[in-house]
């Protein structure tokens, strides 16, 4: 493989065979979204303009309200947390993570708690863990009841939290109805969750309050952009808690559908999203991502996707004591992947095959969820085909 950036700076260079992980670089940006970011780069635009246009897009594809990019879906999570915490209140922005006074719970059902938890936590909200993990008992118990969300939501709720994957329940549609109800607004992490493209608008659909996409996954955009989609006014405290702002009232002109002066009753101040910024090469790099992404064929990336799988499972199935099967997309992983269990001896398992295989050079990087179970997976979607086959012949002789 011809010699890389990295190589040339000292940097081990990886070989992706895991998906879009952020720990090794997310995924493969666009070509034209990266040649938008050099010719941004060399020039100026108005951040808040960028955004607005950025939210403009964000609504034909979404069917929301309103738009707005962060510096990835966990920063989305933030200042959403943020967002539905202070509302329009100046004073609440300029307070947080301070939430003294305000409605800072954020009920999770117990099963949709993840890391990315501290995303919420970083605006000043208090996580409200709410069911069990009773599905594992195997009586068709569930693990969160909607009676335990209701129960749960008092006059200290900001949002509800819910953390969408295909296996995720109680049902999406049903946890929007139970906080609305109670008038309490739902917040939506579906950072992996394209593709299908058809998810941009499914949960703006249910009535999500705001849904947070990553946009250096699938999109292939810059790998420190996500975006938000959703209702007006929430958008418009995001974009009040995030943009640079120290600027002269009576000078500042900000563009309207971001930002209402009146409304604010003031500037507000660097807000607790500040030190999330995107830079006008993101907005760029994502804006024409996003728009590559939509005009992409779905079926096609889909069958490139199957028949690179379907190539690496071939390439190991005459292996002895190695058994390999295929995932089907959207069950795991929204691609399909290669399930390896290596033959377990002395010297080697799934656990000592990922390890040398990080270890050497380049490095190459297989999923490793499953580790317990002596598997790992080879996931097609950031691999070339030429990269597939150095990756066959690199598990044969790991595996042979
Ligand atoms: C990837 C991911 C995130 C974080 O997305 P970034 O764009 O890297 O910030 C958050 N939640 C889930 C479920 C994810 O898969």
């Amino acid at each position: 493989m011809a010699d890389s950036v990295y190589e040339r700076i000292g940097v081990p260079d990886v070989i992706n065979a895991t998906g879009t992980k952020t720990r090794i670089g997310g995924s493969r940006i666009r070509p034209a979204a990266a040649e938008a970011m050099c010719e941004a780069a060399d020039g100026f635009a108005r951040i808040s303009d960028l955004q607005a246009r950025a939210s403009e897009l964000i609504q034909e594809v979404t069917g929301a309200q309103a738009g707005y990019v962060c510096s990835g879906a966990s920063a989305c999570l933030t200042l959403a947390a943020a967002a539905t915490i202070a509302g329009n209140d100046l004073a609440a922005m300029a307070q947080l993570p301070d939430t003294e006074g305000l409605a800072d719970e954020i009920v999770v059902p117990r099963t949709h708690r993840t890391g990315y938890d501290h995303a919420y936590r970083i605006a000043g909200a208090t996580i409200v863990d709410v069911g069990t993990n009773d599905a594992h008992l195997g009586t068709g118990a569930e693990n969160t009841e909607l009676w335990e969300i209701d129960a749960a939501i008092t006059e200290d709720t900001a949002a509800v939290a819910y953390m969408q994957k295909s296996y995720s329940r109680p049902p999406l549609e049903d946890v929007v109805e139970i906080a609305h109800e109670r008038d309490v607004p739902v917040i939506v992490d579906a950072a992996a969750e394209l593709p299908p493209v058809e998810n941009l608008e499914r949960f703006v659909e249910m009535g999500v309050d705001l849904v947070a996409f990553s946009g250096g996954k699938a999109i292939r955009g810059p790998q420190t952009t996500g975006f938000l989609a959703g209702r007006e006014d929430l958008i418009r405290s995001v974009a009040a808690q995030h943009l640079d702002m120290h600027a002269a009232e009576d000078a500042w002109v900000p563009p309207s559908e971001l930002l209402d002066v009146d409304a604010l009753g003031g500037v507000p101040r660097q807000g607790i999203g500040r030190g999330m910024k995107v830079g006008k090469e993101e907005l760029v790099g994502l804006i024409t991502a996003l728009e590559l992404f939509l005009e992409e064929d779905q079926d096609e990336r889909l069958a490139e996707w199957q028949r690179r799988a379907e190539t690496i499972a071939e390439g190991l199935s005459d292996l002895d004591g190695v058994e390999t099967s295929l995932t089907e997309a959207g069950k795991t992983a929204v691609t399909p992947e290669v399930v390896v269990s290596p033959e377990t001896t002395t010297e080697t398992s799934a656990t000592t095959v990922v390890r040398e295989l990080r270890e050497e050079t380049p490095r190459i990087y297989v999923g490793a969820d499953d580790l317990d179970r002596n598997q790992f997976t080879v996931n097609p979607m950031c691999l070339t085909d030429e990269e597939a086959d150095y990756v066959i012949e690199r598990l044969r002789d790991h595996l042979g």
